[in-house]
């Protein structure tokens, strides 16, 4: 176990200018869930504080209200999953944005302590949480009179959309639209629309709105089958980096395994970088890689086996097994450890 993920803030801090000039004038939410996919929660949010982005959208309260504790009040922190009455009293003490996708947690935020800022949330099309279209009349109107009431806040409208095609893209589009619409129509004053991630956000002038909810790209995670990373001019800011632990004739063996996170599926399909280029990684184990055998190999040598400067991206691994770069991304073992520059 000689592995560690070396995070590049400063290739980071790049893909943050990228990312807001393709969305500009709209701004970017950052999303940082599964600690930031990966990279390591209080350095990310920190570095992005620091380069001018002023909303994260943090996935649940606690990753929320460890954004809030990590840069104290000024950010927005929107998060969208609330499991209970507690959590909506956690997030509205830790002045949370909450994303509302049911009636339920509408009731439970009215009724805590404070006045909660919420974002209603339109199911367009994904089905995994938002009201339902033929629902929406009924719940804007319910949060407008919570909000007449002083008990809530209604303050944006968003929804989640695939990004697999632009046919379907468009059809969630003119959902929200109608959502929209209806929410102003019951007397709701919103401010802030959102719709598009990374796909659209870049693609897409018309799904822009007024802010949009951008992780993979900020973290130089190209879209599977999409267009490359100098066509969205980022770069991955991460390399996990190991050491080779034994040599013999035909063979290097190097100390990470699919116990790091490395898909043992990526055996015979992924190349590491080696001081004398690439190789392949024949046999992924448990601790241990098995790789084709370089020239002037020796123990202590290290040895890229993804991301920055590798051969393979974490999405050029993903593609070789039928999966995208953020679950590559996202498995490294929280054991790893993320070694910051
Ligand atoms: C993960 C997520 C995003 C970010 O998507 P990327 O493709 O990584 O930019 C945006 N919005 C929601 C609701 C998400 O869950």
């Amino acid at each position: 176990m000689t592995a560690e993920l070396r995070v590049d803030l400063d290739a980071f801090a790049e893909n943050l200018r990228a990312v807001r000039r393709a969305v500009a004038p709209a701004e970017h939410m950052l999303v940082v869930k599964d600690d930031a996919y990966g990279h390591g929660l209080g350095t990310i949010v920190q570095r992005a504080w620091a380069e001018g982005v002023r909303w994260f959208g943090a996935f649940d309260v606690r990753t929320g209200s460890a954004v809030r504790t990590r840069l104290g009040v000024a950010p927005r922190v929107f998060v969208w999953i609330v499991a209970s009455a507690a959590e909506a009293q956690e997030a509205v003490d830790a002045d949370l944005d909450v994303g509302v996708g049911d009636a339920v947690l509408l009731e439970d935020l009215a009724a805590v302590d404070g006045v909660a800022r919420v974002h209603l949330k339109i199911d367009t099309g994904l089905h995994r949480n938002g009201v339902r279209p033929e629902e929406w009349p009924v719940v804007v109107a319910r949060a407008a009179e919570l909000e007449r009431a002083g008990r809530i806040e209604v303050v944006g409208v968003w929804s989640h959309i695939a990004e697999a095609s632009h046919e379907e893209d468009d059809a969630a589009r003119a959902v929200f639209e109608t959502a929209w619409d209806q929410a102003r129509a019951a007397g709701l004053r919103p401010r802030l629309r959102h719709l598009a991630a990374s796909a659209a956000g870049f693609a897409r002038d018309e799904f822009r709105y007024d802010l949009v909810r951008i992780g993979a790209f900020a973290y130089g995670i190209r879209p599977a089958g999409g267009p490359g990373e100098s066509e969205l001019g980022i770069h991955p800011i991460s390399a996990l980096v190991t050491r080779v632990v034994r040599v013999s004739t035909d063979t290097v063996t190097v100390g990470t395994g699919s116990l790091d996170g490395l898909p043992s599926s990526l055996a015979g399909h992924l190349e590491a970088g080696t001081s004398a280029g690439a190789s392949l990684v024949r046999a992924i184990r448990l601790e241990e890689s098995d790789l084709d055998a370089w020239p002037g190999a020796a123990i202590g040598d290290e040895v890229r086996m993804l991301g920055a400067g590798a051969p393979f991206s974490a999405t050029d691994a993903a593609e070789t097994v039928g999966t995208i770069g953020e679950e590559i991304a996202v498995r490294i073992a929280p054991t790893v450890a993320r070694v910051v520059r």
